[in-house]
């Protein structure tokens, strides 16, 4: 079984269908602090843009950092989940409970977090290795709207969306988070340093203002995923 918060239809319970009604209902009293929790999390930031467009599943994902666009197959099954399989050949298989087009992005957005890591560790070790600054541990992570951020031990976070992004607002992030490693803030001397390593650094962090509106429909769909596991089934 599984909690999710859905733009349009709220608090929504995936759970089999061979499950008693009294086991369903104890179990998602026994949730009730992630409920809470996550209800604050929505409330706190309002859902924007998909009101007006139905959420769709989409069909490819265009990853530019590795010049590679993935064909997404939907097979649908008898099952209550969704399970994501990617079988080289640029080609992901979604197979169960298809029809669930809000299960479908929460699935391909976490998928989609996992392929990111190589593609957008690789674009650091390379940026750092150029540039000759140095960092620590790096983590690709989901937030809504940073796209990076460092650490004073020289640890790196990176969006996992960078990886939908034009390459060359990747660079910059990554360019830009390897900075704060020497600089941790943005004084002047910050900006030097990334200038040195990109001149023309100022039209991309202008450009950036409007990522989030660039990226595809299924990566901004706000999702809240339940870290519980489920429960054995009765
Ligand atoms: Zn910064």
């Amino acid at each position: 079984m599984r909690l999710t918060f859905s733009a349009s239809k709220g608090l929504v319970v995936t759970q089999p269908a061979s499950i008693c009604e009294h086991t369903l209902k104890d179990w998602v009293h026994s949730q009730q602090n992630w409920i809470i929790r996550n209800l604050d999390r929505s409330n706190a930031h309002p859902l924007t843009g998909e009101q007006n467009t139905p959420l769709e599943r989409p069909q490819q994902i265009d990853i530019p950092l590795l010049q590679q666009t993935l064909q997404i197959h939907y097979l649908p099954a008898s099952d209550y989940q969704v399970t994501a399989n990617y079988n080289g050949n640029n080609s992901l298989t979604l197979s169960g409970m298809t029809d669930n087009t809000e299960l479908c992005i929460q699935v391909l957005q976490q998928w989609f977090q996992r392929y990111a890591r190589l593609p957008l560790g690789q674009l650091l070790a390379h940026t750092a290795e150029a540039t000759g600054l140095k960092y620590n541990h790096y983590r690709i992570k989901a937030q809504r709207t940073r796209w990076g951020s460092c650490s004073s031990k020289g640890n790196i976070n990176l969006n996992y969306k960078l990886a939908l992004m034009p390459e060359r607002w990747a660079r910059y992030t990554v360019l830009h988070e390897l900075c704060h490693t020497v600089e941790l803030n943005h004084s002047n001397r910050f900006w030097a340093l990334v200038a040195q390593f990109m001149p023309d650094y100022q039209t991309i962090h202008t450009e950036m203002k409007e990522a989030t509106r660039m990226l595809p429909p299924w990566v901004n769909y706000p999702y809240v995923s339940s870290p519980v596991e489920s429960p054995a089934n009765s």
